[in-house]
């Protein structure tokens, strides 16, 4: 029996457990397969990997793109080489961009009269510095009640200390993973809230460009979408994908596995993820 959750966060990015940790977790909730995918960072795998081999479960390498600027639009990548050299400049640019980022936030909130320490920020941050990190400061300086209230308030797009990434192309993100030798899936397609045509024909043109799969199953996805995007990625002869998102209690009050109950063909859709990276790795 398969159990598997594809997407995660650590503390390499902006979850709250550390990767030895995490898979720690994950093997205590009976978790057979995991991914560790962390925004903009391959930092974690090497701990990951280690933990998750002495504990007996599967990982595959993982990885979560930025891209789009004012729209996010997040791009999953499995089963690279973690040593690529381009993926991991690529990486490291993005985080030097997100330092930046991070700062340019920072000096919003003091210009609202609500300043945060840089310095704590970084703390928080230890890996890739991101929202979730600025929205545990302003917590923890009594500014907002929740993380998810400095979003609301303070950090989305539209709200008064949001400042956007600089521009990715998904293109470039999938050919990133694939000349690094993995497998680029769009990340949960219901949080770029758009229709159902629209959707439609972008999927379309990344698959063009060489994505490979829909995260069919995440807590963004209820039923209704998710049968969507299942009979869209089947119609496109792409892989299936389902993961929770997890980055810890003190972010979103989630679990590992979360939202992926209704992921039914779980067993046949890793063994298809997992044949083609077996394929892919080959070919090389
Ligand atoms: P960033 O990478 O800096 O743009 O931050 C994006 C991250 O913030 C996402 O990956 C989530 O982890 C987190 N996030 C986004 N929206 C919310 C929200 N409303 N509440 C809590 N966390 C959120
Ligand atoms: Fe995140
Ligand atoms: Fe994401
Ligand atoms: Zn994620």
């Amino acid at each position: 029996m398969i159990k598997a959750d594809l997407h995660m966060h650590s503390t390499a990015s902006d979850g709250v457990y550390a990767p030895d940790e995490l898979m720690k977790r994950a093997v205590g909730l009976g978790f057979t397969h995991v991914a560790l995918t962390d925004h903009d960072s391959v930092a974690g795998i090497p701990l990951a990997r280690e933990t998750a081999e002495k504990l007996g479960m599967t990982l595959t390498n993982g990885v979560e793109l930025s891209c789009g600027a004012q729209k996010e639009i997040h791009v999953l990548g499995y089963g690279f080489d973690p040593d690529n050299e381009a993926l991991r400049a690529f990486c490291e640019e993005r985080v030097a961009q997100r330092e930046a980022r991070t700062a340019a936030m920072v000096q919003r909130l003091c210009e609202l009269g609500k300043p945060i320490d840089m310095a704590r920020v970084r703390e928080l941050a230890r890996g890739v510095m991101g929202r979730p990190h600025v929205a545990r400061a302003m917590l923890e300086a009594g500014y907002v009640l929740s993380v998810s209230e400095a979003f609301d308030r303070y950090l989305k797009p539209g709200r008064p200390a949001y400042v956007p990434k600089e521009d990715v192309k998904v293109s470039e993100a999938v050919r990133l993973i694939d000349q690094a030798g993995g497998i680029a899936v769009l990340a949960h397609p219901m949080e770029l809230k758009m229709g159902d045509t629209m959707l439609e024909s972008l999927i379309g043109e990344w698959k063009g460009q060489g994505l490979a799969g829909v995260e069919v199953y995440h807590p963004s996805a209820q039923n209704n979408h998710a049968s969507f995007l299942l009979h869209l990625a089947q119609r496109e002869n792409m892989l299936v994908t389902g993961g929770s998102d997890f980055h810890g209690e003190a972010v979103r009050r989630t679990e590992i596995g979360e939202g992926l109950d209704r992921w039914r063909t779980m067993e046949s859709d890793m063994h298809a993820l997992l044949e083609r990276i077996r394929i892919t790795q080959q070919a090389r």
